[in-house]
């Protein structure tokens, strides 16, 4: 007899964003990726005795800011506390973090879900804390430790499990990271560990009107939208066939943890998750709480800019771009600045959009920067837009010029004339053109006035003579009235 069975994924998230300050969260050591292991390090990263640490006050302004960037409560005062853990990458033997008052909380990101509408995952909290080093294995039988990394400012963001599906969780991911880049805090680097997920599943199952939850399960240290969204989608099934095959459920084990086999793909059993006692977290008697005052936060306010989904629905909104277009222009803050602009330097929206995402973009991925950067005036653009909009340059012409505005840094105008791209459009000269066309070819033009079917190919084949004969100069739209008005 078969049953009736539903479930819902039920995923929160807790998310480490390492913020680009020039120095280290305490100390004075340099945040720089890939250098001579151990380096980076001073007596106080590496918590030596009798050493003081000092805040960074920039990475509590860069925290600060992510914070109202996700709606979040600000508070007046906070504080700093260790986290006790032994680890060979942590040699003070605790983390200077926040437990009870972080600075941040009750908050909200508003997320794109595929329909094109928006949802929003509630922000639990948002706290400073600091990055550990770095475990190698791969020199041998041995282990070594780099602590280049140990101290470095992380942003720790924890959401409600307010996700229903991987997808959901990837979009979080991709959205947090376009807003902390938009907002210069954090390159989020995946490669090089900026960004680092720890997503927490389990299910609702409605079994013949009874409902069961699965165990919760914390997968850690995901640097990877891929292995985000996968291992999510693994764990729905598994812990599915979980509760089918022997009717496991919340309370029958304590939370666990578990790691993302990227190989395999799978998740692996990892051991039983830690409580906050276990972490036996005091205040962190070196470091002074932080008080915030109104001029502060208010200063640190004046430093958010629109944030990339907002943008994305207003172009949407407001220039009726598709949601893609609007997507890709917003995926960069320097594009979606110079599309902006450009749009204020009187660009067309849609012809301005073409031409950043197909040629932009395209001399942007080959030199491996964005097309904000490639160095172009945003009123050079909106007059190439322009250009196409009046019919001095073909729409198809636009991509020659682009790339040679970038190359060679001369205006738009300058080089329509230099590469011969001028559309004729003067009447009188096409229309002699024309003529001409028409006296060579009396067959298509008996099939245009005959009509029916072989009359659409014919006009065509005319508009291509004429296009020849002008050596592609001539404006096909003035040409066809020309043709309109001499065949009907
Ligand atoms: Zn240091
Ligand atoms: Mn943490």
């Amino acid at each position: 007899m078969s049953s009736d069975l539903h479930y819902k994924l039920i995923v929160g998230l807790e998310i480490h964003v390492q913020l680009c300050t020039k120095s280290k969260m305490f100390c004075g050591c340099a945040v720089e990726f890939g250098q001579k292991p151990n380096s980076r390090v001073c007596p106080v990263c590496l918590g030596m005795p009798g050493v003081l640490p000092v805040m960074n006050k920039q990475a509590f302004e860069y925290a600060v800011l992510v914070g109202l960037a996700l709606n979040c409560e600000i508070a007046q005062f906070t504080k700093w506390d260790r986290k006790s853990y032994y680890y060979p990458d942590l040699p003070k033997n605790y983390q200077i973090s926040q437990y009870d008052l972080p600075l941040s909380a009750n908050g909200y990101i508003e997320i794109p879900l595929e329909s094109g509408k928006t949802k929003n995952i509630s922000i639990i909290r948002a706290h400073l804390e600091e990055d550990a080093g770095k475990n190698l294995h791969t020199a041998g039988n041995f282990s070594q430790v780099d602590l280049n990394r140990t101290g470095t400012p992380l942003l720790e963001i924890v959401t409600e499990p307010d996700m229903n599906s991987a997808a959901e969780v990837r979009a979080l991911a991709v959205e947090l990271q376009r807003m902390v880049r938009f907002l210069g805090v954090s390159e989020a680097d995946m490669q090089k560990g900026h960004m680092r997920f720890e997503p927490n599943i389990n299910l609702i199952i409605t079994r013949d009107g009874t409902e069961y939850r699965t165990p919760i399960v914390e997968i850690k240290n995901l640097n990877s939208f891929r292995a985000l969204e996968r291992s999510v989608d693994y764990e729905q099934a598994r812990q599915l066939d979980e509760f089918l095959e022997n009717g496991v459920v919340m309370g029958m084990g304590n939370k666990t943890t578990r790691g993302w086999d990227d190989e395999k793909e799978i998740t692996v059993l990892q051991r039983e998750k830690e409580e906050a006692h276990d972490y036996r977290y005091f205040p962190d008697p070196d470091l002074v709480p932080v008080k915030m005052t109104p001029q502060w936060l208010s200063e640190i306010q004046g430093r958010l800019c629109e944030l990339p989904i907002k943008r994305q629905l207003r172009y949407v909104d407001q220039y009726k771009l598709s949601d893609y277009d609007a997507g890709v222009l917003t995926a960069d803050r320097s594009t979606s600045d110079l599309f902006d602009e450009a749009v204020k330097a009187g660009a067309e929206p849609k012809r301005l959009c073409n031409i950043i995402t197909q040629t932009g973009l395209k001399i942007a991925n080959e030199k491996g920067c964005s097309a904000g950067d490639l160095g172009l005036k945003a009123q050079s653009v909106a007059n190439l837009a322009g250009m196409i909009e009046g019919g001095t340059i073909s729409a198809g012409s636009a991509g020659q010029i682009f790339e040679a505005m970038v190359e060679t840094g001369k205006e738009p105008e300058v080089l329509a004339e230099e590469l011969n791209l001028i559309q004729k459009s003067d009447a009188g000269e096409l229309e002699a053109i024309v003529d001409k066309v028409l006296a060579d070819n009396p067959k298509a033009v008996d099939d245009v006035t005959g009509g029916g079917k072989k009359s659409k190919k014919a006009r065509g084949f005319l508009l291509g003579q004429v296009m020849q004969k002008s050596k592609g100069q001539a404006n096909p739209k003035v040409v066809s009235e020309i043709l309109v008005k001499k065949l009907g």
